[in-house]
């Protein structure tokens, strides 16, 4: 199986091209056709036919086919793409009044499990491929284009299925191609990592200073909750986390996003809001606290959705401290756009894993 020419970075590209005994122009010219043209097959890329002809024997385009696309009231689109070795993932796109984000899944299933999230019920059969990352971006460009209204994806976030740096070396490759100012030109500032918090890697994120910007998902103050809720917290408790963050504040000089989904009664009370102010003191003014609301996925999942009051009676303990702080909007909730749904449903259908 021939591996999508999308997984390759502009020097990677170049390499190719130089190692086949072809200038490094060529590197451009191809660029240039995958990602200002966006060609959607080899035989069109716009450049000498030896180099055309050499990439051919190695790469394809596109491996993914879609296989469902639902669009929701507010604009929201959802992609259920089916992989070569016959895997769905799903892909979203929302329509912000600042642009166009797109939501990209990193592996099939995942294996940190969390005990609120539907992906961690689909154990991870297998990391994307950097290549496969992209083609989500391209298949929504490609959509964007089709609509015709010069609309470009403008923002990403890596929150979909899968634990991003648990495949850390492809998502950087990903990372490296979409913010490529020759080509998708996303900037670094408009793109967002999700992590559960794998400490170590987030030490080699900060070292990387790639610009983007990083998301942990928190969701509990203190370690008996954390680990009740997310089982990754005994591998890397918030004594051996919050340093990785710190870290990564100081080095990269820029703001660490806390996720917080609210689970009625488990996570939301009072007390905790204040124990998350304490466990930020230091670095506030760094931080910004995402409040979200859970979404009620699945029937084997048992937590429920924190009251409005709640939710506001929190947030106000939060600023009251001085810690910036919101609740995330949501889109898509007719369509399922939340973290796993689709994918899990038609899996029920048809009788797989
Ligand atoms: N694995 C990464 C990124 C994917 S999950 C991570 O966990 O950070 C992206 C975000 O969606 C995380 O903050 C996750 O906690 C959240 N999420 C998962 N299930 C959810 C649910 N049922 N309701 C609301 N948010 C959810
Ligand atoms: Fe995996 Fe993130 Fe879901 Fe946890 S919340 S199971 S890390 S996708």
């Amino acid at each position: 199986m021939k591996s999508s020419i999308y997984g390759l970075t502009f020097d990677q590209l170049t390499n190719e091209c130089t190692e086949a005994g072809y200038g490094a122009f060529h590197a451009r010219q191809v660029w240039d056709s995958l990602y200002i043209d966006r060609v959607k097959s080899m035989d069109d890329l716009n450049v000498r036919d030896e180099v055309r002809d050499y990439l051919t024997e190695k790469y394809v385009i596109s491996t993914q086919e879609l296989f469902v696309k639902q669009e929701a009231g507010d604009g929201t689109v959802k992609f259920l793409l089916k992989l070569h070795d016959g895997h769905y993932i799903e892909t979203v796109l929302m329509r912000h009044k600042y642009g166009r984000s797109v939501c990209v899944t990193t592996q099939v299933g995942c294996n940190i499990g969390c005990s609120f999230c539907a992906s961690g019920l689909l154990k991870k059969t297998r990391d994307l491929t950097a290549g496969e990352v992209v083609e989500q971006i391209m298949t929504v460009q490609h959509f964007l284009d089709e609509e015709g209204e010069g609309d470009r994806v403008s923002h990403i976030v890596v929150m979909g299925i899968g634990e991003p740096f648990d495949n850390f070396d492809n998502l950087v490759d990903f990372l490296l191609v979409v913010k490529d100012e020759r080509g998708l030109a996303i900037a670094p500032r408009k793109i967002n990592v999700s992590t559960s918090g794998l400490a170590d890697k987030i030490y080699k994120f900060a070292d990387l200073d790639l610009r983007i910007n990083l998301a942990l998902s928190l969701h509990a103050p203190n370690d008996e909750l954390r680990t009740r809720i997310m089982k990754i917290n005994r591998a890397f408790p918030l004594d051996k986390l919050m340093p990785s963050i710190r870290y990564y504040v100081e080095k990269t000089n820029k703001r660490i996003t806390f996720e917080y989904i609210l689970l009625s009664k488990v996570n939301d009370l009072p007390e905790h809001a204040e124990e998350l102010a304490d466990l930020i003191e230091d670095i506030k003014d760094k931080s910004y606290v995402n409040l979200i609301p859970y979404n009620p996925v699945n029937e084997h999942i048992q937590y429920e959705r924190s009251t409005p009051e709640d939710i506001m009676a929190f947030y106000d303990i939060l600023k009251k401290r001085g810690v910036n702080t919101g609740v995330r909007l949501e889109h898509g909730t007719d369509i399922d756009a939340a973290c796993g749904q689709l994918r899990s449903k038609h899996m029920n259908v048809e009788g797989a894993k």
